[in-house]
């Protein structure tokens, strides 16, 4: 080692200083990380068994939420079901209160064997305007209830261009039999042939009136072979109207002018199946009574 000389055992020592110092730095640095990552450890378990719990409570909530729903539904349809018979049950009443409201005789058949009481008379009346009317000096009166079903046909016929106008609508007993007997005085007993004898209960209910033109007028002679006849027969049922003793009935004289209110869903049924009024029976007309102003 002759050749190493003082400088070269300094730097030795020195390297043997750095050496050591090296290696207690690193020891000091590897406890230091030791104890961190033993922290960290402690932390990351915690903060896993915090997250553990925290996913317990997200569970047990959505259990809860689940729970809840069902128990919403539950209710719910037991609602439903309750909703359901009340609206029935309202129905039912409405039903009922409409029929104890309604006239039964509105639709009732009258015929050659049929005839209305003589006292009967409607509930109340209100005038047909006079644009309607073919005597503009006469005052006509029909239902309250029907009447606005009568001037929403006419103003409909007007629209397209059909002219129609009343001739005869409500008649008490007392103005049919004075009329009979005016007849009777000018035709004598002959009368009858022509002076309704049945057809008159339909207008004493208020609900039937006699159409004509101002061409064809009072004798109604020809009114079937008119245009207004024919839109009576295309489009009447559609406001409830239809024609009592068409031709070849059995109940009563052709008379295409008189025209009764029946409401718009059995007018629309009897269109429909392309029948009259009184081919059906009383029980099953009966069944529109209470729709009858719907
Ligand atoms: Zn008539």
């Amino acid at each position: 080692m002759g050749g190493m000389g003082k400088a070269g055992i300094v730097l030795n020592i020195l390297l043997g200083i750095v050496v050591v110092g090296g290696a207690s730095v690193g020891t000091y640095i590897y406890t230091n990380l030791s104890a961190t990552l033993a922290e960290t450890r402690a932390e990351l378990t915690g903060t896993q068994e915090r997250a553990q719990g925290l996913s317990d409570e997200l569970k047990e909530t959505k259990d809860y939420i689940a729970r809840l729903e069902t128990a919403l539904s539950a209710e719910r349809n037991k609602n439903g079901v309750f909703e359901n018979q009340i609206s029935k049950l309202t129905g039912t009443v409405g039903v009922l209160e409409k029929l104890s409201k309604t006239d039964p005789e509105l639709l009732t058949k009258y015929s050659k064997v049929f005839f209305l009481n003589e006292n009967y008379s409607p509930p109340a009346l209100s005038p047909i305007s006079e644009e309607y009317l073919y005597q503009k000096d006469r005052i006509l009166t029909l239902h309250k209830s029907v009447e606005p079903y009568l001037e929403n046909m006419l103003s409909a016929a007007k629209k397209d261009d059909i002219d129609l106008l009343v001739i005869s609508a409500y008649r008490s007993f007392g103005t049919q039999t004075a009329l009979k007997n005016s007849y009777k005085v000018t035709y004598g007993s002959g009368a009858n042939a022509f002076s309704a004898d049945q057809g008159y209960s339909e207008h004493q209910l208020g609900t039937t009136v006699d159409l004509t033109t101002a061409q064809v007028g009072a004798t109604f002679s020809g009114f079937d072979t008119t245009d207004a006849y024919d839109w009576l027969t295309e489009n009447a049922w559609r406001y409830g109207f239809v024609l009592s003793y068409p031709k070849g009935n059995t109940y009563y004289q052709y008379e295409p002018w008189h025209w009764r209110f029946v409401g718009k869903d059995l007018a629309r049924q009897l269109h429909r199946d392309e029948k009259n009024f009184y081919d059906l029976d009383q029980r099953e007309i009966d069944e529109y009574l209470a729709e009858i102003f719907d």
